[in-house]
């Protein structure tokens, strides 16, 4: 039987096993990075992205991986916190790490990646709202925190609070059984910055 921790892109050239299945929280978001980073992957023969992200977190604990050779890493701009993982044949992101993860965990958008097991949790918040292209936003709650920004101390600590969130934007309480992602990205080896104009709709 087929073990359900797999991540991988919509090709099937490329992906990663988990350790540790369960999704730590989820959230909505709208930057305009995910969206750049998912365009430009469109323009390679990705899917096209939404203007708003389901975005679930893992632990950083790779059991296994295999298509290293069909992996491209690459970072948006020179300066970028962000490293996405994309399968170099269909362009699917199979994982994103961000600075502000510690190695603690990783994200993945899965409608632009493929899994085995359930990744859908209730989203704990909408986050990047400015960088909506419209106006007017319907959201599935109306209840659910939402975040213009987060470039204000009182946003930060507001999403902070939002439980369990500050407790995986730390460094990991445990080490890793298997790999973590940036382990995985060095193996990969070189970063592509794609030099792309910050908030340039492609
Ligand atoms: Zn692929
Ligand atoms: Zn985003």
């Amino acid at each position: 039987m087929e073990i359900k921790n797999k991540i991988s892109c919509s090709c099937g050239k490329c992906g990663i096993e988990l350790n540790d299945t369960s999704p730590k929280y989820s959230v909505m978001c709208a930057c305009e990075d995910c969206r750049q980073a998912l365009s430009w992957a469109e323009k390679n023969g990705g899917k096209k992205p939404k203007n708003i992200l389901y975005s679930v977190y893992f632990r950083s604990d790779i059991l296994n991986y295999f298509g290293l050779e069909s992996m491209v890493v690459t970072h948006l701009q020179e300066d970028a916190s962000s490293t996405r993982i994309y399968c170099k044949n269909c362009y699917s992101c199979i994982a994103v790490d961000h600075t502000n993860y510690h190695n603690n965990i990783f994200m993945i958008q899965p409608d632009y990646c493929k899994q085995n097991f359930n990744v859908q949790i209730p989203p704990k918040s909408v986050i990047n709202l400015q960088d909506h292209p419209e106006d007017f936003i319907e959201l599935d709650s109306d209840t659910i925190p939402v975040f213009h920004s987060r470039k204000y101390p009182q946003e930060r600590k507001r999403f902070l609070s939002i439980e369990p969130i500050a407790e995986y934007l730390a460094p990991p309480k445990t080490k890793a059984k298997g790999i973590t992602l940036r382990d995985l990205i060095s193996k990969i080896g070189k970063i592509e910055v794609l030099d792309l104009i910050k908030g340039e709709v492609l």
